[in-house]
């Protein structure tokens, strides 16, 4: 049976990685896909993708940290298709440096994308949630939002503040019916790390007792379980999915 039939699932930052794999995933399990992101071609690979496996699936490009695109591709979706079921979080970016190096420029455009676009889009699909008297709202925090990191001021101030949205959104909308979990990986082979040196990956490797990085895969499956009716006691969780590094 799949887990996550006919539900309108919106996924950010769909078009790559972690988000992309999140968007396959809930089209095996029969979701309606709508796959946001910046870049049209690589929404479009990724919409042909999930309907190659059966899925219904449309793309929008959308910058999370502008309202009015948020907005639009809500009332988008509700116009096609009545309702929101999930909402992923699932952009972010990174623009590293240790604090005295960090600029003002690095900081805010870290803490736009990765903190008031996580805002912006929980807000344009609360009410539709609200009115439903049920919805799924999941978050991308990391590891980093629950012990900080070396290099990472803006990145990880924004992902503890995720995990803020996520403990106040749960205890707001939890008796409108909606559900608020975040999700915390450790470190995840995609584009995101690309910038990270090779010994630095190597020593993580090392550092996790699984003795490997996560596959985008694995963190998808999270997602969806948390996105399904299985996951229905579960509220205002942060999962950590990090092959027990901080163990
Ligand atoms: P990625 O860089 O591979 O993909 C991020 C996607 O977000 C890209 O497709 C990008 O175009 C999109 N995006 C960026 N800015 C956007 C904006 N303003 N509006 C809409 N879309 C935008 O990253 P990833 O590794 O797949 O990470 C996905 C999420 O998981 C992020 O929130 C990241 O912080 C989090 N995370 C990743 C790791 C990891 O190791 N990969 C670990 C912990 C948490």
């Amino acid at each position: 049976m799949q887990q996550l039939s006919n539900k309108v699932s919106l996924i950010t930052g769909a078009a790559q990685g972690i988000g992309q794999a999140t968007a396959l995933k809930f089209a095996r399990e029969g979701a309606i896909v709508i796959v946001c992101d910046i870049h049209q071609d690589a929404i479009d690979d990724t919409v042909k993708q999930c309907q190659a496996l059966g899925a219904q699936a449309v793309g929008h490009v959308v910058d999370v940290t502008q309202r009015e695109q948020v907005d639009a591709v809500v009332a988008s979706v509700k116009a096609q298709f009545g309702r929101i079921d999930v909402l992923v979080n699932n952009a972010g970016i990174t623009q590293d440096a240790r604090l005295v190096k960090m600029t003002i420029e690095q900081f805010d455009r870290v803490i736009d994308v990765n903190l008031r676009g996580v805002f912006h889009c929980a807000q344009a699909v609360a009410d539709t949630m609200i009115e439903q008297g049920q919805g799924v709202i999941l978050n991308a925090s990391s590891v980093v939002g629950i012990y900080g990191n070396f290099g990472q001021t803006n990145y990880a101030a924004s992902k503890f503040g995720v995990i803020g949205f996520t403990k106040t959104w749960s205890r707001e909308l939890g008796p409108k019916g909606i559900r608020v979990n975040a999700v915390a990986p450790g470190f995840v082979h995609t584009p995101i790390l690309a910038s990270v040196p090779d010994n630095v990956l190597k020593d993580m490797e090392t550092r996790v007792p699984l003795k490997r990085l996560g596959q985008p895969g694995e963190i998808a499956n999270v997602y969806a379980f948390l996105a399904s009716d299985e996951a229905s006691y579960v509220n205002g969780a942060v999962i950590e999915v990090s092959g027990g590094m901080t163990v």
